[in-house]
C-alpha cells in the first residue's frame, strides 16, 4: 500500500513513522524547501506526549526541552503580577509529564527518526488530483505535483496544517467551517538577548486586547509570541503585512516590546495568522482524509494543536494498519476515536480568549493572581485535567 502525505509537520511525520513502521510506502510532500529550525514555543503535554512515550521519542525530546526556572506576567510597566516556579508546575499540574521547544525543533526530531525510509520531497505541494468526489474500490488516486512527477497512491492524507490545499482540492473544503476567534497571532525568533529579559523566564505581558511574550533559548537568541484582538482576517499573511500590523498595535505599549519589534527579522523568518479553528462535517471522502489542523485545526488558544496532531498521526496509522486493507473502515474508525477529543479542546479553545486577551486591567489582575495561587495548591492537578492533561487511549 502507498500512501501520499502532504504536509511535513507535527502531524504528517507522525503518521508517517508510523506507516513505515507498519510496511506502508509513503511518499511526502512538503511546501516548505527544508525543515524548519524555529517557529514558535509549544508547550507540549497530554495525548501527545503519550504517543511520544510509546513510540521511544522521548529521550529526543528530552534533549530539545526547554527547562524554564519561571512563567512571569507582567503589566507594560515592567511590573510583576505573578511569579511562577516552573519546575512546580510542571511537577502539580503535569505530573511531570510536560515539555516545551520550539516546533521546528520537534518536527526535526520527527524526520530524523524517518531518516531514509521515507521518500520526501521537499518545495513541492499538490496541484490537482484525479478522480475527484467518485472513488471506485482499488482505483488508485493519481496527484498531480508543482514539481517533479505525479503521483499514483491508495491513500492521500492531507495533513498540511489549517490552510490545507488538500480540503480544497478534495471539495472537503465545501463543508468546512473557519471558525475565526478574533485575533491574530504572530512569532519570530530574533537572533540575539534582548536586554531585559530574565536568562530563565518565560515572560508574558498583557494590557488592553494585547498579549506578549518572549523568552531566551539556546546559542543566544530569543523567540517571540504575539496575540492581540482583531476584527477580521489579515489581508495577507506576508512578513510585511506582519510587520505593519506588530508596529501599529504593540509601538509603544511598554514592557521591552519596542526592543523587540526593532528586531523584527529582516529575512522575513516570521509567523503570522489569523487564529481559527477548522470545523469540518467529516475528515475523510473515499481515500482522501484529513489529519492534524488540516481537519480540525483547535488553535493555540486551545493550547494542544501538537500533541493532538500527533496522537491524530498515531491513530490514523495504528488504524490503517489493523484495518487489513480496508482503508475506508479504518478512516471511520480513526474519526470515531479522535472527535470527542477534538470537539473538547475546541470547546476549551473558544472559552480561552478572554483568558489570553482579558478586556480590563482588573480582570488581567484576578487571572494572574488566581493562576498563582491556584498552581501552588492541591487544586493544580484537577487544572491539569481541565486543560487536557488526562489520558487517552493508545489502543
Ligand atoms: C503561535 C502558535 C503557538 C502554538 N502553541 C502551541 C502549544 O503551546 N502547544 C501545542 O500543542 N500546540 C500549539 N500550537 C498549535 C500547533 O503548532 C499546531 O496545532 C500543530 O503544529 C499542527 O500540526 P500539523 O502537522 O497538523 O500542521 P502544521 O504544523 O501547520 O504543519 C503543516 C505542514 O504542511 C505544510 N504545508 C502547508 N501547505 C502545504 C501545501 N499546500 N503543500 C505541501 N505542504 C504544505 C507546512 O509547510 C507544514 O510543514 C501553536 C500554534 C501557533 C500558531
Amino acid at each position: 500500500m502507498h500512501a501520499l502525505i502532504v504536509g511535513a509537520g507535527v502531524a504528517g511525520l507522525t503518521a508517517a513513522l508510523q506507516l513505515r513502521r507498519a510496511g506502508w510506502n509513503v511518499t511526502i510532500m512538503e511546501r516548505q524547501p527544508a525543515i524548519p529550525s524555529g517557529g514558535y514555543m509549544v508547550d507540549f503535554f497530554g495525548p501527545g506526549y503519550d504517543v511520544a512515550e510509546r513510540l521511544g521519542l522521548l529521550p529526543e525530546l528530552e534533549k530539545i526541552h526547554y527547562p524554564i526556572g519561571h512563567l512571569q506576567f507582567v503589566d507594560g510597566r515592567s511590573h510583576v503580577d505573578a511569579d511562577l516556579p516552573y519546575p512546580k508546575i510542571r511537577h502539580l499540574v503535569f505530573r511531570d509529564r510536560h515539555l516545551n521547544f520550539m516546533r521546528g525543533d520537534l518536527v526535526r526530531v520527527l524526520s530524523q527518526q524517518i531518516g531514509g525510509d521515507v521518500d520526501l520531497r521537499f518545495g513541492t505541494w499538490p496541484i490537482a488530483l484525479y478522480p475527484v468526489g467518485v472513488y471506485a474500490d482499488g482505483e488508485p488516486l493519481t496527484v498531480e505535483a508543482s514539481r517533479g512527477p505525479s503521483v499514483s497512491c491508495d491513500l492521500l492524507i492531507g495533513a498540511d496544517g489549517a490552510h490545507s490545499a488538500v480540503r480544497d482540492l478534495a471539495f472537503l473544503g465545501g463543508e468546512t467551517s473557519i471558525v475565526r476567534l478574533g485575533c491574530h497571532t504572530a512569532a519570530y525568533v530574533i537572533d540575539k538577548p534582548i536586554p531585559g529579559l530574565a536568562e530563565d523566564a518565560f515572560v508574558s505581558m498583557s494590557a488592553r486586547d494585547i498579549s506578549a511574550a518572549a523568552y531566551p533559548i539556546r546559542e543566544g537568541r530569543t523567540a517571540t509570541l504575539f496575540l492581540h484582538r482583531a476584527p477580521a482576517a489579515p489581508r495577507a499573511r506576508s512578513p510585511e503585512e506582519c510587520r505593519q500590523e506588530l508596529e501599529s498595535v504593540y509601538r509603544g505599549e511598554g514592557w521591552i516590546l519596542d526592543r523587540l519589534l526593532d528586531a523584527f527579522p529582516d529575512d522575513g523568518d516570521v509567523f503570522f495568522d489569523d487564529v481559527v479553528q477548522i470545523e469540518l462535517l467529516r475528515w475523510s471522502d473515499g481515500p482522501v482524509v484529513l489529519l492534524g489542523d488540516a481537519a480540525w485545526c483547535v488553535s493555540l488558544l486551545a493550547g494542544q494543536g501538537a500533541s493532538l496532531a500527533m496522537y491524530g498521526g498515531y491513530v490514523l496509522a495504528q488504524e490503517l494498519s489493523r484495518s487489513g486493507g480496508d482503508v475506508r473502515d479504518a478512516l471511520v474508525r480513526y474519526e470515531a476515536r479522535l472527535r470527542p477529543l477534538v470537539a473538547r479542546r475546541q470547546r476549551a479553545g473558544r472559552r480561552a480568549r478572554s483568558w489570553f486577551l482579558p478586556k480590563t486591567r482588573w480582570g488581567r489582575r484576578m487571572r494572574d493572581r488566581f493562576t498563582d495561587f491556584v498552581v501552588k495548591t492541591p487544586a493544580a492537578g484537577v487544572v491539569g485535567r481541565f486543560m487536557g492533561g488526562a489520558r487517552a487511549p493508545l489502543d
